[in-house]
């Protein structure tokens, strides 16, 4: 439990921690995933490139319609923000359910999308919201959409070089409604099934599972069934049935496959029934 040799600088502009990065160095954020994985031997990074002190990655800000939520803004500041709550509500249910008021107060959204743990809850959350997910590198910026960001296990389309800046997420017009339903680990709170979905004024509905698989998804075939159309028994019945066909689900010690798809159903039945 101890990790192997690793040098440490802390910067305070995302040009230096660009910079600091070349020659294999780890961005460390709240440290709650990436410190564990060290201490197992999992990673072993020569260097961390510590962004806590960059102000720009702070706070979360309204701008041209869009939230736009700095990458090391904690999930305790964001379940307690007043943007958030007004328009992501279930962001401030999800990130609620997050670890222990420990993890909460350390972790960051950055650092979770970036690790794209296949149990963790952000990633769920930005995909039903069409979150964009700003980036910067050695050769500039751009921004990713949430539906291409995750590519599988842990992985993401981030290069090694780039760092998460912000998520930005347009501002649905009134009458929009989410929720997040988990199932979570009883330990660690992590997501053994979890289930975002975002229902916007004109009946288009998103619908995102994390947990589920080995990379987080949106049950595009569930959304078809339901997008434009009433939420009633038989639409969510239709969904249910749709959301999992052709998706290969996990099996492990904490849930088998048989289980965590009964479970994805029941949790997807819960989430739409809260939307309607
Ligand atoms: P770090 O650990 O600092 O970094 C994680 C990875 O992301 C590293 O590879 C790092 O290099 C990279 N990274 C960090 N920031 C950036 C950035 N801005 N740009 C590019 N790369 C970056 N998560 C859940 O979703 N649900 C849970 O219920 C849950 N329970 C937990 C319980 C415990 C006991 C613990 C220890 C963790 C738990 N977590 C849970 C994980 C927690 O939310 C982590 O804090 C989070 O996943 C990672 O955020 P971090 O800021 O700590 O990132």
């Amino acid at each position: 439990m101890i990790p192997a040799a690793f040098d440490y600088q802390k910067v305070r502009t995302v040009e230096e921690a660009i910079a600091a990065l070349a020659g294999g160095g780890k961005i460390l954020a709240g440290g709650h995933s990436l410190i564990p994985a060290m201490k197992l031997r999992l990673n072993r990074p020569p260097k961390l490139v510590d962004i806590a002190g960059i102000s720009d990655l702070k706070g979360i800000k309204e701008e041209d319609r869009e939230i736009v939520i700095g990458a090391t803004a904690t999930h305790a500041e964001i379940a307690n923000d007043k943007h958030i709550k007004d328009n992501f509500p279930f962001f401030a249910e999800g990130t609620a359910l997050i670890g222990d008021m420990q993890v909460r107060n350390h972790g960051t959204i950055g650092g979770s999308i970036a690790h794209a743990d296949p149990a963790a809850d952000w990633p769920a959350l930005v995909l039903a919201a069409d979150a964009v997910i700003e980036v910067q590198g050695s050769k500039g910026k751009r921004r990713i959409k949430s539906t291409d960001f995750f590519t599988g296990l842990f992985s993401t389309a981030l290069e090694d070089d780039e760092i998460i800046t912000a998520i930005r997420i347009p501002v649905p017009s009134n009458g929009a409604k989410t929720t997040y339903q988990k199932f979570a680990q009883p330990a660690s709170r992590f997501a053994i099934v979890g289930c975002a979905v975002m229902r916007f004024a004109d009946g288009k509905t998103n619908i995102a599972f994390t947990g589920v698989s080995e990379n987080v998804f949106r049950a595009g075939r569930a959304e078809k069934v339901v997008s434009g159309n009433p939420l009633n028994d038989a639409s969510i019945a239709a969904a249910v049935g749709a959301a999992l066909q052709g998706v290969s689900i996990l099996s492990d010690h904490y849930a088998s496959e048989e289980y965590r798809s009964h479970l994805a159903k029941v949790y997807l039945k819960k989430a739409l029934l809260a939307v309607g």
